[in-house]
Order: C-alpha cells, then structure tokens, then sequence
C-alpha cells in the first residue's frame, strides 16, 4: 500500500473519530444515544431505539475495524484502544441496555392487561423518528420527505441522499479508495475477483500498464524496429545484424585483396631486380 492509499484510509476514518478530537464523532454520538434512550420511559419505545441505536452503531464499528485494519493506521500513531476498542466498550453497554430492556418488557406483558393498553396509546401518539441508515450517517429522515432505499433488497434500510445509499452498499475502490456500486466497479484481473476497480481508476491502470509495455521495449538502432525474442537486449535487429557482418566480412575481404595485390606487386618487383642481376653476371 502506498502512502496516498493510506492517507484516504485515514481520512475515512478522520470521519469517525474527527482529527482535532477523536471522543467528538462516533463517541460522542453513541454516548449521546445511550443518555437519550436512558431517559425513554416507555418501554417499547426504549426498546426500540437501543435496537436501532445498537445495529446502526455495530455496522460503524466494522466499517471502522476495517479502515483501521486495511489502512495499517496503527502505523500512523493511531491508537487502537483510543479509538475503536473505545468504542467497543461503548457499544457493549449500549447492548446491556438493549438486553436490559428487552427483559423488562417482558416482564411487564405478563402484567395485566389494563397497564399495557394504556402504554400502548402512549406509544402511537409519539412518532418514531426514521434515521438514515448510511454508515456514518444519524440524520433523521422526516415524514414525507424523498429518501433512498435498494429497490430489490427489501431490507428495510432507508437513506437521506445518494452519498449514504453508496457508502452502505458499495464497495471500495481499491485505486481511489472511494465506494461505488458494485455494477460500476472493474475486476481487472479475474484471478483475484476482490481488487475492484471504479471506471477512472480501471482507466489510469490500464494507461500505466500500456506505459510499462512500453518502457519494457527496445528498439533496433538502425532501422528503429522493435526488437523481440533473442535480440531483446542487442542493438540492432536481426537483419540489420545481418547487414552489418555482411558490411564488416566486405571490408575484410577488401583489404585482405588489397594486401593480397601489395604483396604480389613487391613479388614481381623483387623477381625483376633478380633478373637484371642475372642479366649482369
Ligand atoms: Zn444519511
Ligand atoms: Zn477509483
Ligand atoms: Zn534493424
């Protein structure tokens, strides 16, 4: 992993436990809810929210174990027990709670029936709020209002924007480091079907991966063609090669003539002063 993947590690998980105080965003809201839901006194209406309030933040504890972990944070000087176990620890109270008032109402719906109907009342004037289910996301949704949900999944989970949709059901780009939807993203390499890509970041890999086939080549000196097989790491292609020891084998043969013709010249010489010696004697 480089350092720019970690850095988007970080930053989503900045989102959770907020750079300039780590207790004021994930923290602090499930405290906030464990206060709120403490004070509920009806019963079903506590159950209910420590329900809700417990499965929305058990999601944000996964998501954040796995920025923490995928990112190597602890790396960065983040410290797991400031920060995630922390929250942990929060979350299991909040799951005493839940259990605690689970049991509670349990007891209380083998009381006769005259309390119950009149707790019943109380619990349909009040209005639940619907929150958004997005990971890092608490926002009420309003009654009336336009919210997202998956058409074909029926799982209940309703979204205050786009933004949220995506960051719960998507799945991360392993370039960019940002979620996309599963129909938008890539798989490069069929044999490893986990290292998704979004469009930009399929493109730029595939460009660098042009780019380092291309750096990889060598070209042959003298006629610029591209050298392949044997000839990878030499100068010149096969046939300029072969052009080449042509030209040296001529040169050679050349000189060797020439010398070849020097020699003879001498020869001759030499044998004409023999001669007029001869001629003298
Ligand atoms: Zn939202
Ligand atoms: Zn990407
Ligand atoms: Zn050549």
């Amino acid at each position: 992993m480089n350092n720019d993947e970690q850095r988007k590690y970080l930053a989503k998980f900045n989102e959770y436990f907020p750079i300039d105080d780590q207790e004021n965003g994930v923290i602090k809201q499930i405290k906030e809810d464990i206060e709120r839901i403490k004070e509920i006194t009806n019963l079903e209406e506590k159950c209910h929210e420590s329900n809700l309030a417990l499965s929305i933040h058990c999601e944000k504890e996964l998501h954040v174990d796995y920025i923490y972990t995928k990112g190597k944070l602890g790396k960065l000087g983040i410290v797991y027990e400031d920060t995630v176990e922390k929250y942990h620890e929060l979350i299991r109270e909040l799951r005493t709670l839940d259990i605690e008032t689970i049991k509670e109402l349990e007891k209380n719906k083998t009381k006769p029936k005259k309390q119950n109907k009149k707790s019943d009342k109380q619990s349909e004037k009040q209005e639940e709020p619907i929150r958004c289910s997005g990971l890092a996301c608490y926002k009420e949704i309003k009654l009336g209002t336009r919210y997202y949900y998956h058409k074909t999944k029926n799982d209940g989970k309703k979204f205050c924007s786009d933004e949220c949709y995506v960051d719960y059901y998507g799945e991360y780009c392993h370039g960019c480091m940002n979620k996309f939807l599963v129909e938008e993203l890539y798989v490069p390499n069929a044999n490893n079907p986990k290292y998704l890509l979004c469009f930009n970041c399929w493109k730029k890999e595939k460009q660098e991966q042009r780019e380092w086939e291309e750096s990889q080549k060598s070209y042959c000196e003298l006629c610029g063609a591209e050298l392949t097989g044997e000839n990878v790491f030499s100068l010149y292609c096969a046939s300029c090669w072969e052009k080449e020891t042509e030209k040296v084998q001529k040169r050679k043969r050349k000189e060797e003539s020439k010398k070849n013709k020097q020699f003879d010249r001498e020869r001759e010489r030499e044998r004409e002063r023999e001669q007029t010696w001869t001629q003298f004697a």
